[in-house]
C-alpha cells in the first residue's frame, strides 16, 4: 500500500500549491466530485470536503473526475492527438470497450497504447478503461448511497473514498434486498493493496485484490448464481476474515480457519482443496498438484483451476510455480505472488533463527 503523508500536511501543502507534492497525491473534493493536482490553481475546497488518494487510478475508481483546470490526468507536457482522443472516447462511454483488436484497426499498436499510458499514468491502457469504468459505475450509483438505511451505513468509516465509493455501489440494492438472500461485502486495506471480501453467512465467497483483471465479472456471477445481492456491511465470516489476513500480514498467523463457501465446479473444489494442503511457504509445481489428486498429466486443468481461485491468499494459489520452480502467472500480479512467498519465507526463517538462539542458549 501507498503510504501517503499526514492529511494535515496535505492540506497545507494544497494551501500553498506547492510542487513538491506533484505526483504525491491527487486531491478529491467531496463536493463536486473532481479531483486535482496538489498545484491546481482553483480555490481550495474546505478540509471537511476533501480527501486524498495516491493515484489518478484510486480516484477514478472513487469516482472522481479529471479537474479541467490542471488536467491531473495529463502529467507531462501535452498528450499526442492519438491519446487525447482515446482518453476522450473512453470518458464519453466508458462501457465500451476498447480492446487490442479495435486499437489495431484504428492504425494503432496496442504495445505503443500500454507503454503510452503505462508511462503517463502508471497504468496500462485497459487498466486505465477499467478503472474509469468503474468510477462510472461508483458515480452513478452514488445517489443510491442515500437510500440506505442508517443502521447500515453504520459501521464502516467514510476516510476513505475508496470505501465510499465501494459502499455505494453494492449499496444500490438494499431497498429492493429485503428478504433476498444476501451477500456482504467488504473491504480490506492490506500492505499488497486494497482487497474486496464477500461471504454469505456459511463461509467466505471471494478475496480479491480490487485491481484484479477479472473482479467485476467474479462479483457479477457470484452475484448470478446465487440469485442474491450484494450488500456492504459485515458479518462473522467477514470479521474472522479481517482478523486473519491481518494477523497473516503481521507475520503471526499461518493457517486459517475461516470456512470457505465458494463458486465452483467439483473438480475445481477438489484442486481448490489440495491447495490447501500445500505447507506454509513452501511451493509446488501444477504436475504434483495433479497427481497429489489422482490426476497425473492433467497440470493444464489443474492451472485453469488454479487460475479460476476466486479466494485468494487464503486458498493459496500463489503457492503454484512452473514446473522449473519459477513463478509463473498469478491473477493478483506477479509482484504479489513473489511478495507473497517472500513474506511467507521471512516469517520461517524468524522462526528458524528464534529457534536456534533458544537451541543456543
Ligand atoms: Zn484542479
Amino acid at each position: 500500500m501507498i503510504t501517503l503523508p499526514p492529511a494535515d500536511e496535505m492540506y497545507a501543502a494544497i494551501r500553498r500549491r506547492d510542487p513538491a507534492f506533484e505526483g504525491v497525491f491527487f486531491t478529491c473534493v467531496k463536493t463536486t466530485g473532481i479531483f486535482c493536482r496538489p498545484t491546481c490553481k482553483a480555490k481550495p475546497a474546505k478540509r471537511e470536503n476533501v480527501e486524498f488518494v495516491a493515484t489518478a487510478q484510486a480516484a477514478l475508481l472513487a469516482g472522481y473526475r479529471p479537474c479541467k483546470l490542471c488536467k491531473p490526468m495529463s502529467p507531462a507536457g501535452a498528450a499526442p492527438d492519438w491519446a487525447s482522443a482515446l482518453i476522450d472516447e473512453v470518458r464519453r462511454s466508458p462501457a465500451t470497450r476498447i480492446p487490442d483488436a479495435s486499437l489495431r484497426e484504428r492504425g494503432l499498436n496496442p504495445a505503443t497504447v500500454r507503454r503510452f499510458f503505462q508511462d503517463r499514468f502508471g497504468m496500462t491502457f485497459h487498466a486505465y478503461q477499467r478503472a474509469v469504468r468503474l468510477g462510472e459505475a461508483f458515480a452513478e450509483l452514488r445517489a443510491g448511497a442515500d437510500a440506505l438505511p442508517a443502521g447500515m451505513r453504520a459501521g464502516y468509516d467514510s476516510d476513505s473514498g475508496f470505501r465510499e465509493a465501494f459502499a455505494r455501489l453494492f449499496g444500490a440494492a438494499p431497498t429492493k434486498a429485503n428478504g433476498v438472500l444476501r451477500l456482504c461485502a467488504d473491504w480490506l486495506e492490506t500492505p499488497l493493496g486494497a482487497m474486496v471480501a464477500i461471504a454469505d453467512d456459511d463461509g467466505l465467497c471471494l478475496l480479491e485484490f480490487v485491481d484484479r483483471r477479472a473482479l467485476e465479472k467474479e462479483i457479477e456471477t457470484l452475484r448470478r448464481r446465487r440469485q442474491c445481492v450484494v450488500i456492504p456491511g459485515a458479518n462473522d465470516v467477514l470479521r474472522q476474515t479481517r482478523d486473519e489476513i491481518s494477523e497473516y500480514f503481521g507475520g503471526s498467523r499461518r493457517d486459517f480457519t475461516i470456512p470457505l463457501s465458494p463458486l465452483g465446479t467439483p473438480f475445481q473444489r477438489q484442486v481448490w482443496e489440495a491447495l490447501r494442503e500445500i505447507p506454509f511457504a513452501e511451493t509446488m509445481s501444477y504436475a504434483a498438484l495433479a497427481d497429489r489428486i489422482g490426476r497425473p498429466g492433467a497440470s493444464r486443468a489443474v492451472g485453469r483451476a488454479n487460475g479460476m481461485n476466486t479466494i485468494a491468499i487464503i486458498i493459496p494459489c500463489h503457492r503454484v510455480v512452473g514446473a522449473s520452480g519459477d513463478l509463473v502467472g498469478y491473477g493478483g500480479g506477479l509482484w504479489r505472488k513473489r511478495r507473497l512467498l517472500d513474506l511467507e519465507h521471512a516469517s520461517l526463517e524468524r522462526e528458524i533463527a528464534e529457534h536456534t538462539e533458544i537451541v543456543a542458549a
